[in-house]
């Protein structure tokens, strides 16, 4: 008997794949940027063959990374190049069933493996609403949303993913059940141990179940488009729309003019919300009649803060709208490299740091463009970074870094942060070890030693 097929033995043979093409969509992440290595693919049915699958990797010593809808874009889901051990992707993928949702206690359970889409389809079947969206979400899944705590457009009314949890079911390192799989509103018995999994990134344990948060449908929706000089008048009119609408401002979307124009090239279906070039849009969506929105835009207009703006006329041009942001991801990744950040900071500092970053790269870095998009109304920009046309081999690795490197630096000035909303992975760990709070890093470390002391939970990613 082989090494391998000496691991293997133990495990139902239904959920092991050691073919390489049933491997190989899932050894690379979406961007196509990282390539893992692994020996086998494990597909658990249910709750009771990831404990078997847990238990299993514990005595054998292997490594296991938990998979969802492969879209996370810090290379947390996909394995090490070379990793020290021998290492199996457990994908959640079989285990994709949703309850009906309680509209009464506005709630749904859903297994890890479900597909974000899928849960705002079940929500909506009971008159509800799951309020986390985001481009990936026809493929992106409930345990990767936990595991990273996604955020999406829609964090500045609802927050993020972790608003969004009213219980889960994990199964730990040592193969127990952590059962917190409840729709309690309420909970003060003790430590709240559901919360070390979420953001977790797959570190601490595989999430197998989640009873998540809904919300009553809205009773009217108005998505407008706006054409602005800079994010400070987007911050204006974000704050014209809080003082008309309250509560109610649903995603508040900022873009830079050469990343909404990138899609015009990409996508040649997409056509232009306004007639003009400008140098940023902001894509508003309202849960408040057009009339209000209509309102707000005009006096924004006739303060100057606004260049241009119109309102969609129907939820087709409403989607339309939405995909021109939706469609920035996918136009990046094709048009070449970038160096991604993904920094958050308060809100009202926004237009300050956007400033300094700007002036810093045409500065230091001249020939490297800024292309910048984001969820401006949590304070949450993608302030990405397009590699020069005539750079040389290797500018990505040297001054690329350094680049990086010195937007964070910034950003530390203002206190912000390194990860909103993509995680740490392998892409910033390094850079979280250099910048992050040394008693924050001692506690991640025995917290992860205590519940994983054999070090088999997602090996090589969050630590440097
Ligand atoms: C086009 C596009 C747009 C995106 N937009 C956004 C956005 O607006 N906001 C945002 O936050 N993110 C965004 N993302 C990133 C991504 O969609 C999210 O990080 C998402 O939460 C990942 O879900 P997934 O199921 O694909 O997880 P994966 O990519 O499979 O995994 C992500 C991490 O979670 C861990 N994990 C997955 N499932 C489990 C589990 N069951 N138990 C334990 N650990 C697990 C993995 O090990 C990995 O560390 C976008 C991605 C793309 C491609």
């Amino acid at each position: 008997m082989g090494a391998l097929e000496k691991r293997l033995s133990g495990l139902p043979a239904d959920i092991v794949r050691t073919a390489p093409e049933d491997l190989a969509s899932h050894l690379t992440d979406w961007r196509g940027a990282k390539q893992g290595r692994a020996e086998m693919l494990l597909l658990p049915r249910n709750t009771s063959d990831v404990v078997e699958i847990v238990r299993w990797a514990a005595a054998n010593r292997v490594g296991l990374v938990p998979q969802g809808g492969n879209t996370g874009l810090v290379g947390g889901s996909v394995p090490e190049p070379d990793p020290s051990g021998p290492v199996a992707v457990l994908s959640l993928r079989r285990m994709d069933a949703i309850s009906p949702a309680d509209p009464a206690g506005l709630s749904m359970v859903a297994e890890a493996g479900a597909i974000l889409a899928n849960v705002h389809t079940a929500a909506e079947a009971a008159g509800c609403r799951f309020p986390l969206s985001l481009g990936a979400r026809g493929s992106a899944t409930v345990g990767g949303l936990v595991s990273t705590n996604a955020g999406g457009v829609q964090v500045l009314r609802h927050g993020n993913m972790r608003s969004l949890v009213l219980g889960l079911e994990a199964v730990l390192p040592d193969g127990s059940i952590l059962d917190q799989l409840t729709a309690l509103r309420k909970d003060n018995t003790g430590y709240d141990i559901k919360q070390l999994l979420i953001g977790a990134e797959g570190t601490l344990g595989v999430v197998t179940r989640v009873a998540l948060k809904l919300s009553p449908a809205l009773a009217h929706r108005s998505i407008g488009w706006a054409g602005l000089a800079s994010p400070k008048e987007a911050l204006a009119l974000l704050k014209r729309l809080r003082a008309a609408a309250g509560e109610v401002v649903e995603s508040f979307e900022l873009m830079a003019g050469a990343a909404v124009e990138l899609t015009f090239d990409h996508a040649p279906n997409i056509r232009p919300p306004l007639a003009g070039a400008h140098d940023y849009h902001v894509l508003i969506e309202l849960g408040a009649k057009a009339s209000v929105l209509e309102s707000v835009l005009a006096a924004a207009i006739e303060a100057g803060e606004v260049q241009d703006a119109t309102i969609a006329q129907s939820e087709t041009q409403g989607e339309a709208f939405w995909s021109i942001r939706e469609t920035i991801p996918e136009a990046e990744k094709r048009q070449g490299k970038t160096i991604k950040n993904d920094i958050s900071i308060a809100v009202a500092d926004l237009p300050a740091f956007h400033a300094e970053a700007l002036a810093l790269l045409q500065q230091k870095y001249p020939g490297a463009r800024p292309f910048v998009f984001g969820h401006l109304g949590d304070g949450n920009l993608h302030w990405n970074i397009r590699v020069p046309v005539d750079a040389p081999e290797g500018w990505l690795a040297t001054e690329g870094e350094a680049a990086r490197i010195s937007l964070h630096d910034l950003l530390m000035r203002y206190r912000g942060s390194i990860s909103a909303e993509h995680g740490i992975g392998t892409l910033k760990a390094a850079e979280l070890g250099r910048l992050g709070n040394p008693g924050k890093l001692a506690a991640m470390r025995a917290i992860k030693s205590a519940l994983d002391p054999l070090g088999i939970m997602n090996p090589g990613k969050l630590f440097a």
